[in-house]
């Protein structure tokens, strides 16, 4: 607001603050909370989004975090497959990546169509899937 000396505008701004709705109140305190940069918050954040992440490839490694291929264990290489390798498109229909996937599919309470794979099973799945193995091993 274009107030000519400052002090008005300052007392104008204060006044606002003071008078806020409760709905205001509580927008501003969810943005707060969305942009906590605190340590111990970030610490909590990331224990919640390994733990998501465990429950799903868990439940969908058929009751352990392994993958279902191979049996490797290794959580870091541990990711979540699209059986009918529709991941591009449900992507594309719903924006879901990283932990919002695993959000999302607990929500849903576990639908099907999804596998525990790590991520080397996962390239040969995709390999698989465009052909790239079927020349070299027909020349041979
Ligand atoms: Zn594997």
């Amino acid at each position: 607001m274009p107030y000519k000396d400052k002090e008005t505008a300052k007392k104008r701004r204060r006044e606002l603050w003071s008078n806020r709705t409760p709905e205001q109140k509580e927008r501003r305190r969810k943005r707060v909370r969305l942009h906590d940069k605190r340590p111990e918050r970030k610490e909590y954040q990331c224990k919640r989004r390994f733990a998501a992440k465990v429950e799903i490839l868990t439940y969908y490694g058929n009751g352990n975090p392994v993958c279902v291929t191979c049996g490797e264990s290794r959580l870091a290489c541990l990711s979540l497959d699209h059986i009918n390798n529709n991941g591009a498109e449900e992507r594309r229909s719903r924006a879901k990546y990283g932990y919002n996937i695993y959000k999302h599919l607990k929500a849903q309470s576990f639908p099907s169509g999804y596998q525990t794979l790590c991520m080397n099973c996962q390239f040969i799945k995709a390999h698989e899937r465009q052909g790239f193995y079927r020349e070299v091993s027909g020349s041979q």
